[in-house]
């Protein structure tokens, strides 16, 4: 039954995209290049992915004293480099990046390097102003791991006013090669918080390296780019979370792989 489960999600939802990817050129702590990362993603089935290195406030590889215009330049390099391998083998790459403030980290999509390089109040913005220009210039902010418990985080704070949604499925927190100490409690944790606040979740894997982790979001229809994933979230389409071997509707239910039932009213192409 669990492979026809499989089979079922593959025909409804065949689009699978990876949202939450770093690179060695943007990320101090990506081992991989974007082509690296593009190509093992085209391997395992993705049709796309979000490349989304650390920025300022977070563990970034291009050198802060750089000025604004040429830092977004050296920042986007894991993005240009994944998205000319994309290009060749047919994997649709998307810019997007992750905040960081103290430990606290956002996932920015639905924005172009192009954009970022021209406003430049953004590196000095908080939490709150990071929200509004964001959501001004059309994109999305994601809480990402908001219930993480890592020594880099030195609190757990909640921004549910500053964020259009939440990131219900981490991977790394559930993938045994990453998961040390994890056990997939704080995505939980998560989900129920993206719920009580009627947020829509995301879902990725965290991925630093070509030792991809299994996670996504899949569609029942291919993204166009960042803009187009931004209106399919916040919109309210139809998508799954997918976990390394779990699924979740999108209002983060976990669906029965006994069965291959889909929560009432959801995991339908027409709803
Ligand atoms: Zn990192
Ligand atoms: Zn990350």
């Amino acid at each position: 039954m669990k492979q026809l489960f499989t089979e079922e999600i593959g025909k409804r939802f065949p689009y699978l995209y990876e949202t939450h990817l770093h690179t060695s050129q943007g990320s101090a702590c990506g081992r991989n290049t974007g082509a690296e990362v593009a190509e093992a993603c085209k391997k395992a089935g993705y049709t796309g992915i979000f490349v989304t290195d650390h920025n300022w406030g977070g563990n970034t590889a291009a050198d802060r004293s750089l000025p604004w215009r040429e830092w977004v330049e050296r920042f986007a390099q894991g993005y240009r480099d994944a998205g000319r391998m994309g290009e060749r083998i047919g994997l649709d790459v998307f810019f997007g990046w992750e905040a960081g403030y103290q430990g606290t980290e956002f996932l920015i999509y639905g924005l172009t390097p192009e954009w970022l390089a021209d406003h430049p109040e953004l590196r000095e913005a908080d939490v709150e102003r990071q929200h509004t220009i964001v959501k001004q210039a059309g994109g999305m902010v994601i809480h990402a791991h908001p219930f993480r418990k890592e020594a880099y985080i030195p609190r757990i704070r909640l921004f549910p006013e500053a964020v259009d949604g939440v990131e219900g499925v981490n991977a790394s927190h559930t993938n045994p090669l990453t998961a040390s100490g994890h056990n997939g409690e704080s995505d939980q944790q998560a989900r129920e918080y993206a719920a009580v606040h009627s947020l829509p979740m995301t879902a990725g894997s965290d991925v630093h390296s070509i030792r991809l982790l299994g996670g996504g979001m899949a569609f029942p229809r291919r993204i166009k780019d960042g803009a187009d994933f931004v209106r399919a979230v916040k919109g309210g389409e139809d998508y799954l979370l997918k976990d390394r071997e779990a699924w979740y509707s999108r209002r983060g239910i976990r669906m029965d792989g006994e069965t291959a039932d889909f929560p009432e009213g959801e995991g339908r192409m027409n709803p």
